[in-house]
C-alpha cells in the first residue's frame, strides 16, 4: 500500500508579540498514512490536533520538518514548500478539510454551495446538480432549506452542510476536525455512514475525534496527542 502522507519531524510554535509569549504548539510530530487508511487523532483540548491539520492544509506555515504528500497532479510534494498556486490547486482537487467551526458563505444558497464544490472539480452542470441533491438528501437537510441561505440555518444544519460540501468533492485526502462534536446522535450516524462510504471508495482520511469510541471500529490507527507531542499509537486493523 502506497503512502499518501508522511509528516516528518514537524514542529510549530507561535509567538504572541504583545504578550511576549511563546507557545510550542507542535514538537517533532511523525505520522505516516497509507492510501485508503482512516486514521484517528484524539487528545485533550489545546494539545495541538488542529494545528497539525492547519499545517497540512497550509493555513499555518510550519517551521521545522516536512509534510510529504503524494499528489495525483504533482507527484510527491512537500506541502511546506509548495507554491500558493499548488496549494490552491490541491485544495480544489485533492485535499478536503472540514473545520470544527462553521464557515459558510452568506450570499449563496445551500444547493449552490454544494453544487459549486462539484463544479470546482471540473464536472458538468447536470452532474453537479444531481450530486448536490443526493448529498443534501443524505444529510436530511429538508427540501425547504435547499434554496435558502445557510446563515439562517441552525448550528447542526450548518455543520452538516459544511461536511456535505467537503465530502461531495470526493477528495483523495480528507481532514476532519471534530466533525461530529456538536451534532446530535442521528446526525453523527449520518456522518459515520458517509465516512464508511468514503472508506469503501478508497478516500484516505485523517480525523480528529473527541469521542473516538464512536469511530473506533472504523479506524486503522489511533494517535493520541498531549502537549504538542504524539504520545501513543494504537494499531487497530490492517486494510
Ligand atoms: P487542539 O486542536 O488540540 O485543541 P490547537 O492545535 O488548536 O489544539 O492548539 C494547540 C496550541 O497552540 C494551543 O496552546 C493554542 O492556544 C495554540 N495556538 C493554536 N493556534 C494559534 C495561533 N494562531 N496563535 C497562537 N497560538 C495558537
Ligand atoms: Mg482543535
Amino acid at each position: 500500500m502506497e503512502e499518501i502522507l508522511a509528516i516528518e519531524h514537524l514542529s510549530k510554535s507561535f509567538t504572541i508579540h504583545n504578550l511576549d509569549k511563546h507557545i510550542e504548539a507542535l514538537h517533532d510530530i511523525n505520522i505516516v498514512i497509507k492510501e485508503g487508511e482512516f486514521v484517528g487523532i484524539t487528545g485533550k483540548s489545546g494539545s495541538g490536533k488542529s494545528t497539525v491539520f492547519k499545517c497540512i492544509y497550509r493555513t499555518y506555515a510550519p517551521q521545522k520538518g516536512g509534510i510529504w504528500y503524494n499528489s495525483k497532479e504533482f507527484g510527491p510534494i512537500n506541502l511546506m514548500e509548495a507554491s500558493d498556486r499548488e496549494v490552491i490547486y490541491l485544495r480544489k482537487h485533492e485535499i478536503g478539510y472540514v473545520s470544527q467551526f462553521l464557515n459558510v458563505m452568506p450570499r449563496i444558497t445551500a444547493r449552490e454551495l454544494i453544487k459549486h464544490a462539484v463544479l470546482e472539480k471540473g464536472y458538468e452542470e447536470d452532474y453537479a446538480e444531481r450530486e448536490a441533491e443526493k448529498m443534501l438528501e443524505h444529510f436530511e437537510l429538508g427540501r425547504g432549506l435547499w434554496d435558502s441561505y445557510p446563515v439562517t440555518f441552525s448550528g447542526g444544519e450548518k455543520l452538516r452542510l459544511n461536511i456535505a460540501r467537503a465530502m461531495v468533492k470526493r477528495p483523495r485526502l480528507l481532514l476532519l476536525d471534530e466533525p461530529t462534536a456538536s451534532l446530535d446522535y442521528e446526525s453523527k450516524l449520518k456522518v459515520k455512514e458517509l465516512i464508511e462510504q468514503l472508506i469503501r471508495e478508497g478516500t484516505t482520511m485523517l480525523g480528529i475525534f473527541h469521542d473516538l469510541e464512536f469511530m473506533a471500529n472504523l479506524c486503522n490507527r489511533k494517535y493520541t496527542m498531549q502537549n504538542g507531542k504524539l504520545v501513543d499509537t494504537k494499531y487497530c486493523s490492517q486494510i
